[in-house]
């Protein structure tokens, strides 16, 4: 199996598997944001529960293609236990694989996100990819929405650019 494989098959299972999909009883230090991607249809709703300046807890529920719903399960597993600037940091390593296509320096936090590391390259998934963690950030800022499709930092989706 070459690693193209490999990582399908990761990406599959997250896919098939969901980890931490469910959802987490209304508690003091539970924050949660959604994000929606229009253009394919993705839909993510994230929670996290911060208790003494770290993640206790996280969990979502989601539609979508492949990629949204193995890029959130990825994020909630890498996720777990960090504190607010780690997990800030983990956001900025996993953005800028996907969106600049930057060889990650710190490869092993990412662990089974660096599967997704092909979505660099087709630049219409590169929003499915983003949106479980544009809903990270925005649960982070205490903000209750994100929509992709009027996010300009990141490449147009469509077939017209991938
Ligand atoms: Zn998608």
């Amino acid at each position: 199996m070459d690693l193209k494989q490999l990582y399908r098959e990761v990406i599959l299972d997250h896919y098939k598997r969901p980890r931490n999909a469910r959802v987490i009883e209304p508690s003091p230090g539970l924050v949660e944001s959604r994000c929606k991607n229009p253009s394919c249809g993705d839909r993510v709703n994230l929670q996290l529960l911060l208790e003494r300046g770290k993640l206790a807890d996280i969990a979502f529920e989601g539609v979508g293609c492949a990629i949204s719903q193995a890029s959130t399960s990825m994020l909630t597993m890498a996720a777990k236990g960090k504190s607010i600037p780690e997990l800030e940091a983990l956001n900025r390593e996993f953005r800028a694989m996907i969106v600049e296509g930057a060889e990650p320096p710190n490869a092993a936090v990412l662990g089974d996100l660096l599967s997704l590391q092909g979505v660099a390259q087709l630049h219409a998934r590169v929003k499915c990819a983003m949106c479980g963690w544009s809903a990270l950030e925005a649960a982070l800022e205490h903000r209750a929405e994100t929509n992709m499709d009027e996010d300009s930092s990141l490449p147009a989706s469509g077939p017209e650019v991938s």
